[in-house]
């Protein structure tokens, strides 16, 4: 396929891979986090990491947008699924995230509640059309990617005159969620975990551009590379990193030029300045209170908030004790770090969301068989 195999080519990556294995310096490790959901996919699916030398380690972040919201907020869209005169529309991931008590959407919906998987927002639009006498939301979720289709939807229904039509609003920010990362006590101790740098994720940067990440980079010191999805995007953006670690530089670069650019899409970020505002803060499975991390809808378009019309607050719901999701999406675990992986969590049985979600970490690694040769790792708070 054009503009596809070309990143694919097997040679080039195994050349590309040789070069790395010449550049790294055999006196030091080198810890890079991908942050996002779709490069852990990548990385696992095309075995990126067997190429690398054994002393660069690839560390999972939150990127996965499904894996990072909190049991709370799937207990309250449950709640608001269940109220008779609401129809719920959601992505088909989020439908077998366990809420408290093992309780998901879709055994919500077995129950006789009116849930409904749709592939985009205008679907959930058009149902509200279509059912006038219906309160369809729309059970929004996710990074800057899928901010801007939201807005576009809510507009839409302001346009039309849907008053049946409301969301409720878990979209959430990338850079808050890198320097909480950057900030966390898990990294102050330099012993336990250490990340030189990160790849940057790819879609969020078609949105916002490179230069949000500039910050982090002057700040803690860290470089960025903005990247591709593909296995020779993943394999470049690597060797970028490490030859940044090696001169000491700590910048932010840009593999994916041909998608992202430095200001990133100016009608997107307007479209979404137009409809949301900050939060004060917003919980993050993982990261807990993430100040100024998610999205809520402005007061211009508050008959179309889920959380205004129907007047409800969520509250906070513990994680299950044995699930190591959050450890996981802090770059502190890696799946097979979890006695359930495995055994009694598989995507056929998720215990959480890592292994819920297509951009699951623990999704990833079963996937891929990537535990069948790692299961023998050392613990990443062991590592030097
Ligand atoms: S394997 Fe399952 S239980 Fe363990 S961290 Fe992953 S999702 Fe949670």
């Amino acid at each position: 396929m054009k503009y596809v195999d070309e990143y694919r080519d097997g040679t080039l990556a195994r050349r590309l891979a040789g070069v790395i294995a010449a550049d790294v310096s055999a006196q030091r490790t080198y810890a890079f986090m991908e942050f996002c959901g779709g490069h852990t996919h990548a990385i696992s699916r095309y075995g990126i990491e067997d190429l690398l030398p054994a002393n660069v380690t690839m560390i999972h972040g939150p990127g996965c947008p499904v894996c990072v919201l909190p049991v709370g907020r799937i207990d309250a869209a449950i709640r608001l699924a269940q109220r008779p005169d609401v129809t719920l529309c959601t992505y088909a991931d989020l439908m077998r995230v366990p809420g408290s008590r093992g309780v998901s959407l879709l055994r919500a919906k077995a129950a006789g509640a009116d849930i409904r998987m749709v592939y985009s927002t205008l679907d959930a639009l058009r149902i509200a059309e279509m059912e006038p006498a219906r309160d369809v939301v729309f059970f929004a979720i996710g990074f800057e990617t899928t901010t801007p289709p939201t807005a576009v939807a809510i507009k839409q229904a302001a346009g039309k005159g849907l008053r049946n039509f409301s969301v409720f609003c878990n979209h959430v920010l990338t850079p808050a969620a890198i320097q909480n990362i950057l900030d966390s006590p898990d990294l102050r101790r330099m012993d336990r975990v250490r990340i030189d740098g990160f790849l940057g994720p790819a879609h969020v940067s078609t949105v916002i551009g490179s230069d949000p990440y500039v910050f982090f980079a002057e700040e803690f010191a860290k470089p960025v590379v903005v990247t591709g999805f593909e296995p020779l995007d993943v394999l470049q953006a690597i060797l970028m990193l490490v030859r940044q670690v090696n001169e000491g530089r700590a910048e932010v670069e840009n593999q994916y030029r041909r998608a992202v650019t430095a200001g990133g899409n100016a009608r997107a970020k307007a479209l979404v300045a137009e409809v949301f505002e900050l939060r004060k803060s917003f919980e993050w499975r993982g990261l807990g209170l993430v100040p100024y991390s998610g999205l809520r809808i402005t007061s211009a378009y508050a008959e179309f908030d889920a959380e205004c019309r129907f007047n409800f607050k969520t509250a906070a719901a513990a994680d299950n004790p044995a699930c190591e999701c959050g450890a996981i999406l802090r770059g502190v675990r890696r799946p097979t770090d979890c006695t359930l992986f495995g055994t009694v969590c598989t995507p056929e049985t998720p215990m959480g969301s890592c292994m819920v979600s297509s951009e699951g970490a623990c999704a990833a690694h079963w996937t891929y068989g990537r535990f069948r040769d790692r299961r023998t790792a050392p613990p990443l708070d062991h590592a030097a």
